[in-house]
């Protein structure tokens, strides 16, 4: 439909980017991005009206996103034609411009394009050897100076490199180690190093993005308190199950896992290095003070946890200690314990435990004449616990128990 709607408006349109990349390796992508040697936006509008949905533009940017009424997401850019002047002798040289725009992309495996017109659609247009380094599971870029002018591509390098099960070409290797070596990360915002790191933590397997990114020192170069340690690793590996394990079951509730993976990262550090951390990954003032309170939660939730017995130790416990806890300090302490029974424990907490509520309010109270005031809520957390550890049933039983 683009490409013959291209064709009408006399422009040419492609496919390009991660989708045309996904189709070659055969994987699934939704997202569609698409190039218009045109008048982007223009083409975006015409393409809603015609597929019903709605558009987004930027009209600095000459893009759309558009939003298709059944639910897919197309990208929409511009490609214009550029002039470049070369220095000296050499004539000024007009370069195609989805030449140009495939140029600006970080890798070869990402810099191909799908032709759409009708007449060349499904052709492949492929300027620098990408359909080659596909097949040889090869990450490289497109010039070397491609890491000074956005260092960020090197993590998107390590973060490709692991869910494809590719390797970073030697030479952009080499390009690797030089940037590493100029200290580049170092100009690089908080906000940006943080974007990224939070699309590693969406990754199926975080943990083999981050601990390449430690072997080859990005970690270290973000900020020296980084560094993966056995424990760390660990603790990490464990947080990925359980955080895999927890998305499974409860697809409604999701836990914000990047809070995880930064507290892993950052275990075992002061409260002054956690919130240096914190400060060069540019979060909020609120968000440092969260998980510096989720990370003072947890400690102490350990040390509550200390002298579990299984069995012995009444659910009600359990349950007094955790709930007070986001969910991801949960999450966390489920990771982060030695103990199987205090594991099994939590994972009945998260699964049952948590949803357990009486019958009785405090309207039942009044109405039974007890007195208001604070012994309300000891009357009713006593009733929750003994709800908690399965000591009382129905209604009448948990109002008799109001009485004693
Ligand atoms: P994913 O499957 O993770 O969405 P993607 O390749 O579609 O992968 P996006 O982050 O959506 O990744 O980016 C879309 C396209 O924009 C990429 O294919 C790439 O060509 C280009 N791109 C993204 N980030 C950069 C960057 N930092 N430098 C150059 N090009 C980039």
């Amino acid at each position: 439909e683009a490409g013959n709607l291209a064709q009408e408006l006399g422009w040419d349109a492609y496919a390009v980017g991660g989708f045309v990349r996904d189709i070659l390796l055969g994987r699934p992508n939704l997202d569609i991005d698409l190039v218009v040697e045109g008048d982007g936006i223009a083409f975006a509008s015409a393409l809603v009206e015609r597929l019903g949905g709605r558009i987004k533009a930027h009209k600095k940017f000459k893009t759309a996103v558009c939003i298709l009424d059944d639910g897919r997401r197309v990208d929409v850019a511009t490609a214009r034609l550029e002039y470049y002047q070369y220095p000296a002798a050499l004539p000024t040289v007009e370069l195609s411009s989805i030449k140009m725009d495939l140029y600006r992309r970080d890798f070869t495996m990402n810099a191909l394009a799908l032709r759409l017109n009708p007449g060349k659609f499904g052709q492949l247009v492929d300027f620098f050897g990408a359909e080659r380094d596909i097949k040889n599971k090869q990450i490289r870029v497109l010039h070397s100076l491609s890491f000074v002018e956005d260092p960020t591509r090197i993590l998107r390098a390590v973060r490709f490199e692991q869910r494809f099960g590719f390797r970073i070409g030697g030479q952009t290797m080499r390009l690797v180690k030089n940037a590493l070596q100029l200290n580049l990360f170092e100009k690089l915002s908080g906000s940006r190093i943080t974007h990224e790191l939070r699309l590693v933590m969406d990754e199926e397997n975080p943990l083999n993005v981050v601990e390449r990114m430690n072997d080859l020192g990005l970690l270290k170069a973000i900020h020296p308190l980084l560094k993966l340690t056995h424990e760390r690793v660990r603790v990490l590996q464990e947080l990925e199950k359980v955080f895999n394990w927890y998305k499974l079951l409860y697809l409604d509730d999701q836990a914000d896992c990047w809070k995880l993976y930064f507290l892993g990262l950052t275990m075992g550090t002061k409260r002054e290095e956690l919130s240096k951390v914190a400060d060069r990954l540019n979060f909020s003032r609120r968000e440092e003070r969260e998980l510096l309170a989720l990370r003072d939660q947890i400690g102490d939730a350990l040390m509550r946890l200390m002298g579990w017995q299984e069995g012995k130790t009444p659910l009600s416990r359990l349950y007094s200690i955790l709930t007070p806890i986001p969910l991801e300090g949960v999450l966390f302490l489920m990771a982060r314990s030695r103990k199987e029974s205090i594991r099994r424990n939590i994972s009945q907490y998260l699964a049952r435990l948590r949803y357990v509520s009486i019958d009785v309010s405090g309207d039942d109270l009044i109405e039974m004449g007890i007195p208001e005031g604070p012994v309300f809520t000891l009357i009713l957390d006593k009733i929750l616990a003994a709800r908690v550890d399965g000591n009382v049933g129905s209604r009448e039983e948990q109002l008799a128990m109001a009485l004693r």
